[in-house]
């Protein structure tokens, strides 16, 4: 990290958690000034972003187009399955490893959007000739979602092969990157995924406010008047961008549009996806490899896990999470509880404005912390 980049770093402490994450101060900065919605800056400013997020997600404009919409990741979810038709047209099959996968099955079922839930072990990645062969005896099946990265445990899901094997049998696909995206490189001219799903405040480092979706157009087109909601229509939100000029339906959360923008090009900057992936890699293997020699152990196998969060078991019986935390959270690092359900575990996360050397400073402090635990 630059020095003054360090110097201008505000007293709070970093968050190592999925998003929200870290983010520079140069994008919080840009918040620092109010916007009108109707300005044609603004709308050229959006048409920039969706034009960009195609770029970094290798997917060719004459035949996918991004659609942001407002409202955290899981309305962006939310938005893609109130596509799929709710009657007995559609069958959605949801692969599932971890409480987002679970989330995708109750926003199926809150709408009502007929689905088949696969479950697998939440440490072990979605199979693919499992799925294969579910889809085989279940030709209703018309749709397939699955999360890529699965935050729960920090678990990476093929989707460079479940993708194109649903495509083959002419199924619609629906991944869940927003963990992933930016951080990960994925190629959707590649995987041909109708929708792919993300937001502005996980590797791309903006400040919560959006999600967006990649999706084929071909795909899309087919889709009007499938949502039973206004507000999460995503084709009536895709129509507005591409028939008013990059005008965002209903009020955007304009600060949270510039401070993406800007995160955009400090992605850019930084040498695009393929360079954020190395440095989320390289703060994930000094994580684990040092909590390692500190006597904790990571539950996933290096082999599946993800360079976006790592999740630990608790070094003992004894080991009490809340101390922990604020233990960390007065020296400067806010990290993240568990979420596997069989096991006690927590998390800490690898993405944001984080450096391996802020990755040494924290593991300084745990060491400090198991070999004489200090009473908060
Ligand atoms: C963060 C995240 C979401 C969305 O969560 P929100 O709280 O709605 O932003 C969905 N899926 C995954 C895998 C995530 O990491």
């Amino acid at each position: 990290m630059k020095l003054e980049q360090q110097a201008a770093r505000s007293n709070a402490p970093l968050l190592l958690t999925p998003g929200p994450l870290t983010t520079s101060e140069s994008v919080k900065a840009v918040m620092m000034v109010d916007h009108g919605t109707w300005d044609d800056e603004y709308k050229k400013m959006t048409q920039h972003i969706r034009r960009q997020l195609l770029e970094l997600a290798s997917a060719e404009a004459s035949d996918f187009s991004a659609v942001l919409l407002q409202g955290s990741g899981t309305y962006g979810v939310e938005a893609t399955l109130e596509t799929i038709p709710k009657d007995s047209s559609a069958t959605l099959l949801i692969a599932i490893n971890g409480a987002y996968g679970q989330r995708m099955s109750e926003i199926a079922d809150r709408i009502g959007v007929k689905h088949l839930d696969l479950i697998f072990d939440e440490t072990e990645p979605v199979d693919l000739d499992k799925v294969s062969d579910f889809v085989t005896v279940h030709p209703e099946i018309t749709h397939f979602a699955v999360v890529h990265g699965e935050t729960t445990t920090g678990i990476l899901n093929p989707i460079e092969t479940l993708i194109p094997a649903m495509v083959d049998r002419n199924i619609v696909t629906i991944v869940d990157a927003m963990s992933t995206f930016g951080g990960i490189p994925i190629n959707v001219n590649q995987l041909n995924v109708d929708y792919l799903i993300s937001s502005s405040n996980k590797c791309v480092q903006g400040v919560p406010g959006f999600s967006f979706v990649i999706a084929n157009v071909h795909q899309l087109t087919q889709t009007a008047g499938n949502a039973r909601s206004l507000s999460l229509d995503l084709y009536d939100q895709w129509r507005c961008f591409e028939d008013h000029d990059g005008k965002w339906r209903f009020t955007s959360p304009t600060h949270v549009v510039y401070a993406f923008e800007q995160a955009l090009l400090e992605l850019k900057q930084e040498g695009g996806v393929a360079k954020r992936y190395q440095r989320y890699s390289e703060n994930e293997a000094r994580l684990r490899q040092r909590m390692v020699a500190a006597g904790f152990t990571p539950i996933l196998t290096p082999t599946v896990q993800s360079p976006v969060i790592t999740s630990f078991k608790y070094p003992s019986e004894s080991f009490r999470f809340r101390d922990f935390y604020l233990y960390l959270k007065e020296r400067g690092f806010i990290i993240y509880p568990g979420k596997v359900s069989k096991m006690n575990s927590f998390r800490i996360g690898n993405i944001g404005e984080i450096y391996p050397t802020d990755i040494d400073r924290l593991v300084d402090l745990i060491q400090a912390y198991v070999s004489e635990p200090v009473q908060s």
